[in-house]
């Protein structure tokens, strides 16, 4: 890797002022007796005081976002259109203090920010384009034809918990609102407290664009302190973190008989196949793998190479990760920034530490650098790892991948499924039909045929979820939205024929039957 030497000299951006940083804590729905102490990733140094949320909190969040609900719900959906259209040309007007503020609290490269601003821009415009097919009543035949209809109708659900990470903070948590604002619902948005202020910020916009006041609430907190009444408040939980945290909020909106998309982790596998063109299968396994750090929940964390290939592609992509640009800077020279806190450095450290105890080898990487920041970790390759090691099954969430070797296909796919996740899979070879067979082998939501992960993610047509432990449910596509509907059955009658008069059932037994045959005959039923 080469390292920026600029970190020295770091200026803050001149975008966050104190009046920018007061008004976003501002809209925090709490009472102020408690604070979390925000730091700027790359120098550990206080940016603001969070105001944090109690339960009290969150329930006075509900009661004020139902409020909003019911009136926006009311409103066309073209007046709910126009209120998302102003908000794209905000967004893009107002690009640059997302990807600032992004930066300074959670240390991703600049780069990767300016992504998270293009997800949600292409999220929006896609939703603008297909709310009014997707939500569009559907008339259906009745039971009796000619004297009955039935009518398929969308309602929103309500007010839906969004709970997102500080991973793609602003992506996820705008981009997972759209949908369900659009449709009708409101939103009780917990950003998590360490990427709070773009989020917030966003919301920002959502308002200046002409959104209700009251519909979007923002609560911040530990999950712990605030989750259950978060859950217990919702018609909907959209919820994106961790495994262990999706069990603990599924299991509760299980109890409220509520439905929930839960999005969790990957422990995501890279398929080299012997036809592949090394020369865009090396930079492509590079991003896939050290893109926000490693911190992308489809990032790929294992790579599988014929064994006679693995000799040349390791030579290749240990020498892309050394000319990799890692740096501590806010311009848009590192191409890898830091860790999101010194905790998950720890993590990530103990990971390596504990693969190379066990016998792995490290062919680049493995040392945290405090030199660039106090959250850097060099960008890693090991090889040897096997299942005993932690890193050889669990997700290690940081810039850390392992090269194995396999000697068929079938032994490559049994592999690749060889995990209790499924969220993303990349195949790399030149023969498509062979690669995408291969792809739909694997126990994977997303499939990417010559990509790491962004050509299935930003599919906003398509449902993107996990299988196995990575999730429940998907985002994107008519799913995404349908998703934050309750579906309503009207049927109409314009004449009572249902009913049987008592005298003379066995007769209309026999009339029943007649008539059902002719509807299969007809295909009526
Ligand atoms: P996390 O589960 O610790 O936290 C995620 C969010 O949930 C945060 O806002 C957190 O405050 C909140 N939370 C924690 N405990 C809670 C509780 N008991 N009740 C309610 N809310 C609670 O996850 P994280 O470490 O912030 O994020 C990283 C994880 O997210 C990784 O596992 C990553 O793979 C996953 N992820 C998945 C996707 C996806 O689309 N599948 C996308 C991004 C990240």
């Amino acid at each position: 890797m080469t390292t920026s030497t600029e970190s020295s000299t770091l200026v803050r951006p001149a975008s966050l002022t104190p009046e920018l940083l007061g008004r976003l804590c501002g809209m925090v729905v709490s009472d102020g007796a408690t604070t979390y102490s925000h730091v700027e990733v790359y120098t550990g140094q206080p940016i603001i005081d969070l105001p944090q949320s109690s339960p009290e909190d969150v329930t006075a969040a509900y009661v004020t976002a139902r409020a909003a609900q019911r009136a926006w719900a009311a409103r066309p959906l073209r007046s709910r259109l126009a209120v998302m259209r102003r908000f794209h040309e905000l967004l893009l007007a107002n690009w640059e203090t997302v990807v600032d503020l992004m930066q300074v609290e959670t240390g991703k490269a600049r780069r990767m920010s300016f992504e998270e601003v293009c997800d949600v821009a292409m999220t929006t415009s896609h939703y603008l384009k297909a709310a009014p097919r997707i939500l569009k009543e559907r008339k259906h035949g009745g039971v009796i034809p000619v004297v009955s209809r039935s009518t398929e109708v969308h309602v929103p659900k309500g007010v839906i918990a969004l709970i997102s990470p500080w991973n793609f903070p602003f992506a996820i948590s705008l981009s997972d609102s759209m949908p369900a604002l659009i449709a009708g619902n409101g939103v009780v948005l917990k950003p998590d407290n360490k990427s709070a202020l773009c989020v917030t910020y966003g919301v920002s916009l959502l308002r200046e664009a002409g959104l209700p006041e009251g519909l979007v609430q923002i609560v911040l907190g530990e999950g712990p302190d605030i989750g259950p009444a978060l859950v217990d408040g919702a018609d909907f939980v959209m919820f994106t973190g961790s495994t262990a945290t999706g069990r603990v909020i599924g299991a509760r909106a299980g109890q409220n008989l509520i439905d929930c998309t839960l999005e969790l982790g990957g422990k995501n596998p890279l398929i080299v196949l012997d036809d592949a063109d090394l020369d865009e299968a090396v930079p492509g396994a590079m991003f896939g793998t050290f893109l926000n750090a490693g911190q992308a929940c489809m990032h790929i964390e294992r790579i599988y190479v014929p064994a006679d290939l693995e000799a040349e592609f390791t030579r290749r992509f240990v020498a892309a990760v050394d000319q990799l640009r890692v740096g501590a800077t806010y311009d848009y020279g590192p191409q890898m920034g830091g860790l999101i806190s010194p905790a998950a450095l720890e993590r990530v450290s103990a990971h390596v530490q504990d693969a190379v105890d066990k016998g792995a080898t490290v062919l680049t990487g493995g040392r945290a650098r405090p030199d660039i920041g106090p959250t850097f970790y060099e960008p890693t390759v090991l090889t040897g790892v096997t299942k005993e090691m932690v890193h050889g099954t669990q997700e290690t969430f940081g810039p850390v991948v392992s090269i194995y070797t396999y000697s068929s296909i079938d032994e490559a796919v049994a592999l690749a499924n060889d995990t209790d996740y499924g969220l993303n899979a990349s195949i790399w070879g030149k023969d498509l039909k062979r690669a995408e067979a291969v792809g739909r082998r694997i126990e994977s939501g997303g499939i990417n045929v010559n990509d790491g992960l962004a050509c299935s993610y930003a599919s906003k047509r398509t449902p993107s979820g996990g299988f196995k432990n990575s999730g429940v449910g998907a985002r994107h596509g008519d799913y995404g939205m349908l998703k934050y509907t309750d579906l309503q059955n009207v049927a109409v009658l314009k004449k009572q024929v249902l009913t049987s008069p008592d005298e003379g059932f066995e007769e209309n037994i026999v009339k029943t039957l007649k008539g059902l045959a002719i509807m299969r005959k007809l295909g009526i039923r």
